[in-house]
C-alpha cells in the first residue's frame, strides 16, 4: 500500500509493472532477491522504493563510477536524498557525505564495489543503520561473461558480515549459467528469484544483407531516426574510427568509442552521448550501464559475438518503452572473419566448441524466415507465440524458393575444386568467369564450370551464407575461409533433402527505402502537430537541463514529453496526471511546461481558467524531507520578457542566445511570439527576401482552411529549405497581418 503511494507521489507512475510490486514487498520485508529483468524493465524501482520503506540507508553497488553522478542526479530531481561515494570525490566531500549518512540524512548511497569492500568502509557501515544492499549489474560476478569484475566476487562476504540486511541483486542477463553463478558467488542461496519475460516489445528487429554497410546504415538512419540518438557497433577499433569519421563527413554528429582511446576522451564522449542526441560509434567496450532512456536504435554493422551479446547490446535501445530499432547488416565476410577468430582463439577446446555452437545460432537468426523475436526468445528458452508483427520478417514475410538444385551445384563445385577455396572463387567458377586464376588452376575444364549462370553473384553469396547458417558448409579458418563440406552436405547432394532459401531482396533505391511500419507502437500516435509541440517541449527541457547541468532525460523522459504533447494539459491537475510527473517535478517544472503548452491548448476554454500564478501550487503537501530545488529557474514568461529587452537593446537573436546561454531555437520561438504580439519586426528576426516571405506565406494561405495549424506540411512543401524557427516567425508575421487587416 505504502509502496504504491510512493510510486505515484515520487515517481509519478500509475501502477507497477510485472513483478515490481512483489519484489518491492519481498525486499521491504527483509527478504533477499535476485531480479532478472530485461533492460528498461524497471529494475531501479525494485530497490529504490524499498530503500524508502526501510529504515536506514540503502547501499547501492554499481560498477560504473562514471555514471554514478547521473544516477544520483536523477534521484535528486525526484526529491530523494541520495549521494555517491567514489574516487572522484574530494576528501572534503567524502567527509561531508559520511556525516550526512551518520545523521541519517540520506536514503540511498551509490558505491563502487572496490570502495565498499575496503575494511575502512565496512567498519564505517558497522556503525550506521543500514536499510539494504542492492547489487546492480550483478552479472559482473560471472567469470565467463565479458563484463567480469573481480571486485564483485568479494561482495559475497556481505552475507556473513551483515546477515540481517536484505540483499537484492539485479541483472538483465538472461542465461541460466550466469544466474547460477550469481546466486553462488553472492551467497544468495536463500534469495527468491524473480524472472521476467525477456521480450522487449518496443524493439523492432531487422537484418539486411550487407552491401555498402555505411550507406545502408545512412539510409536507415535518415529515413527513420534523423537527429536522434543511437549506437552503431563495429567489430574493430579501426572500423569504429572510419565510420565515425565518415558520418561526420556526411554532417551527422557521431563520436567514436573504443578501448584504444585514452580515458579522458572516452569519458568525454560518453558524457556527450548522455546529454546530446548523437550517434556513438563503438566497439562492444561501450554500453554497459548506459541508462540513457532515449537511445532510438542500435545498429550492428558487423556481426555480434553471439545471440546473447546481440540481445544485450540491442537491449540498450528504447529503455523508455518507445518504439526503437535493432538494425543489423551482415555478409559473408563477417561469417568468415568470426570463424577465423574462433579458430585462432587460444581458449580450451570445450569452450571453443560452445562458441562455435553460439556462432551457428547467431547465423541461424540472421538467415531465419521466422519471426525474429520468436527465434531470440526461443534461444533463451522462453516460449513465444509469433508472429510479433514488429520485426522485418513479420511485416514483410520473406519469399522463399526451392534452392535444392542451386545447393547441389555449389556443393559439388566446392567438392570438385578440392574444398580449398573461399566463396569468391567457387562462385566465379559457377558463373563461368574467364579469369587468370581459373585458367591457371584448370577450373574451366570442370563439369561445374559455368553451370550457375542462372543466378547472380549476389544470390550465390546468399546461398553460401544460408548453407553456412544451416550447417551444410563450414568455413575452414585454418585455410583462410575455404569452404568445406560437412556431414549434412551429402543428403543434399544425394537429393535426399530439400532446401528452401530466403529470397534475397533486391537492393532498394534510396527513395524507396521503406519507412518503419506504422504498426509500431507509439511511433504513430503523435500527429504532425503533436510532434511540433513535442519539439517545443524538448527544447525547453534542453534549456532547463543546461541551466542545471544534468542530462535532459533526468528532467523528463521522452515518453513523458510525448504524453504532454498529446494531452496538452493546461492546469496543474491534468499536468500531474501525466505519467512520469511526481510531486517534486510538478512543483519544479509545471510552471515552465504549462506556459509552453498554453499556445497549443486543445480546448481553448481551458485558457479561461485561473492564470497560472494563482493556481494552487501551495495546496500540494510538500514533503519536508525533500531537498530544496537546487537552482532557481526563471519562468518562461519572464524569459520572453528578458529576450524582448535584449532585442530592444539592439542585440540580434543569436547574440541574445549567446548572452542568455539558451539555444537559438528558443530565442527564435520568443521572436515569433513577439512578432505575433506586434512587438518585433520580421526583418529583424530572419533574413529573407520579400519574394521568399511571399512564397512561404503562400504556403500558409493555401492551408489556412485546414483545421489545425501545421508547420510540417509547409516545411515539407518548401523542401525543408527553411527551418521550423524561420517558418514559425513568418507564420507569426502572417497571422499578425491578418489580425491587423481585420482591425
Ligand atoms: P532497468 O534498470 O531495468 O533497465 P529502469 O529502472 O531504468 O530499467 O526503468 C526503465 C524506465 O521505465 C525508466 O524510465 C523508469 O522510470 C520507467 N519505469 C519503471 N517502472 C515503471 C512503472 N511502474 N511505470 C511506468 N514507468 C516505469
Ligand atoms: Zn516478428
Amino acid at each position: 500500500m505504502r509502496a504504491r503511494a510512493l510510486l505515484q507521489d515520487i515517481f509519478g507512475y500509475d501502477s507497477f509493472r510485472g513483478d515490481q510490486e512483489a519484489i518491492i514487498n519481498h525486499v521491504a520485508m527483509g527478504g533477499h532477491a535476485l531480479v532478472l529483468m530485461p533492460t528498461g524493465g524497471g529494475k531501479s524501482l525494485c530497490y529504490q522504493i524499498p530503500a524508502l520503506l526501510r529504515p536506514g540507508v540503502a547501499v547501492v553497488v554499481s560498477p560504473l563510477i562514471a555514471l554514478m553522478k547521473d544516477q544520483v542526479d536523477a534521484l535528486l530531481q525526484l526529491g530523494l536524498r541520495a549521494a555517491f561515494i567514489n574516487s572522484s570525490l574530494s576528501l572534503e566531500d567524502l567527509r561531508l557525505t559520511e556525516q550526512q549518512i551518520r545523521r541519517g540524512d540520506l536514503d540511498l548511497i551509490y558505491v563502487a564495489p572496490e570502495r565498499l569492500m575496503t575494511e575502512a568502509f565496512l567498519s564505517f557501515l558497522d556503525e550506521i543503520p543500514l536499510g539494504l544492499f542492492a547489487i546492480d549489474e550483478a552479472h559482473c560476478v560471472s567469470q565467463w561473461g565479458h563484463d567480469f569484475r573481480p571486485e564483485y566476487i568479494q561482495l559475497g562476504t556481505l552475507a556473513e558480515r551483515f546477515p540481517q540486511i536484505p540483499r537484492i541483486a539485479l541483472t538483465a542477463t538472461a542465461d541460466d549459467l550466469t544466474r547460477q553463478e550469481i546466486l553462488d558467488k553472492l551467497h544468495l542461496q536463500t534469495a527468491r528469484v524473480f524472472i521476467s519475460s525477456f521480450d522487449r516489445p518496443n524493439i523492432h528487429y531487422s537484418v539486411v544483407s550487407k552491401q555498402q554497410s555505411k550507406q545502408q546504415f545512412l539510409d536507415f538512419y535518415l529515413s527513420n531516426y534523423k537527429g536522434q540518438a543511437g549506437i552503431v557497433y563495429c567489430l574493430s577499433r579501426k572500423s569504429v574510427e572510419d565510420m565515425a569519421m565518415w558520418l561526420n563527413d556526411q554532417d551527422i554528429k557521431a563520436l567514436p568509442y573504443h578501448a584504444g582511446l585514452d580515458n579522458t576522451s572516452r569519458a568525454k564522449h560518453q558524457e556527450r552521448f548522455l546529454r546530446e542526441d548523437l550517434i556513438m560509434v563503438a566497439t562492444v567496450a561501450f554500453g554497459m550501464g548506459i541508462d540513457k532512456p532515449d537511445v532510438r536504435f542500435v545498429a550492428h554493422l558487423d556481426l555480434p559475438k553471439s545471440l546473447e551479446a546481440y540481445y544485450q547490446e540491442t537491449g540498450r535501445a528504447g529503455r523508455d518503452g518507445l518504439a526503437s530499432h535493432a538494425f543489423m547488416s551482415y555478409g559473408l565476410g563477417d561469417v568468415v572473419q568470426l570463424s577465423r577468430m574462433l579458430a585462432e582463439s587460444t581458449a580450451p577446446d570445450h569452450i571453443k566448441r560452445i562458441e562455435s555452437q553460439k556462432l551457428d545460432a547467431l547465423l541461424g537468426y540472421c538467415e531465419t524466415v521466422l519471426c525474429r523475436r520468436q527465434v531470440i526468445l526461443g534461444y533463451f528458452g522462453q516460449a513465444y507465440e509469433g508472429p510479433c508483427g514488429n520485426c522485418d520478417n513479420c511485416l514483410n514475410p520473406p519469399e522463399t524458393w526451392d534452392g535444392t538444385v542451386a545447393a547441389q551445384k555449389i556443393l559439388s563445385c566446392i567438392y570438385r575444386t578440392g574444398q580449398r577455396f573461399g566463396a569468391g572463387h567457387v562462385i566465379d567458377v559457377l558463373l563461368g568467369k574467364e579469369n587468370q586464376r581459373i585458367k591457371q588452376l584448370g577450373h574451366d575444364s570442370l563439369s561445374t564450370y559455368g553451370i550457375g549462370k542462372d543466378l547472380k553473384e549476389q544470390s550465390w553469396r546468399s546461398v553460401v551464407r544460408q548453407l553456412l547458417a544451416g550447417g551444410y558448409l563450414n568455413s575452414d579458418a585454418d585455410s583462410f575461409g575455404a569452404l568445406k563440406l560437412t556431414a549434412k552436405s551429402s543428403a543434399v547432394l544425394k537429393g535426399q533433402e530439400k532446401l528452401n532459401f530466403r529470397q534475397e531482396v533486391a537492393k532498394k533505391s534510396k527513395e524507396s527505402q521503406p519507412k518503419l511500419s506504422s504498426s509500431l507502437p507509439t511511433q504513430e500516435d503523435l500527429s504532425a502537430e503533436d510532434l511540433e509541440v513535442f519539439e517545443v517541449l524538448r527544447q525547453l527541457r534542453l534549456d532547463l537541463a543546461k541551466e542545471q547541468k544534468v542530462p535532459p532525460y533526468v528532467i523528463f523522459h521522452d515518453s513523458t514529453l510525448r504524453q504532454m504533447a498529446m494531452r496538452r494539459p493546461q492546469d496543474l491537475t491534468s499536468f500531474a496526471k501525466v505519467s512520469g510527473v511526481g510531486k517534486q517535478k510538478l512543483e519544479r517544472y509545471a510552471p515552465h511546461f504549462l506556459k509552453a503548452l498554453q499556445p497549443f491548448a486543445k480546448n481553448p476554454e481551458a485558457l479561461t481558467e485561473l492564470p497560472l500564478k494563482e493556481l494552487p501550487l501551495k495546496e500540494l503537501p510538500s514533503n519536508p524531507t525533500l531537498n530544496p530545488p537546487k537552482a532557481k529557474i526563471p519562468t518562461l514568461n519572464s524569459s520572453i520578457n528578458l529576450t524582448r529587452s535584449l532585442l530592444f537593446e539592439g542585440l540580434k537573436p543569436d547574440e541574445v542566445a549567446q548572452e542568455r546561454g539558451l539555444s537559438l531555437n528558443t530565442i527564435m520561438g520568443h521572436c515569433a511570439e513577439l512578432i505575433l504580439r506586434g512587438e518585433y519586426e520580421l526583418e529583424e528576426a530572419v533574413q529573407l527576401r520579400d519574394a521568399e516571405v511571399a512564397s512561404i506565406i503562400h504556403q500558409f494561405e493555401a492551408r489556412s482552411d485546414e483545421e489545425s495549424h501545421r508547420l510540417k506540411p509547409v516545411f515539407e512543401a518548401l523542401d525543408g529549405r527553411y527551418s521550423y524557427e524561420v517558418l514559425r516567425c513568418v507564420e507569426a508575421f502572417w497571422k499578425r497581418a491578418k489580425l491587423e487587416a481585420r482591425g
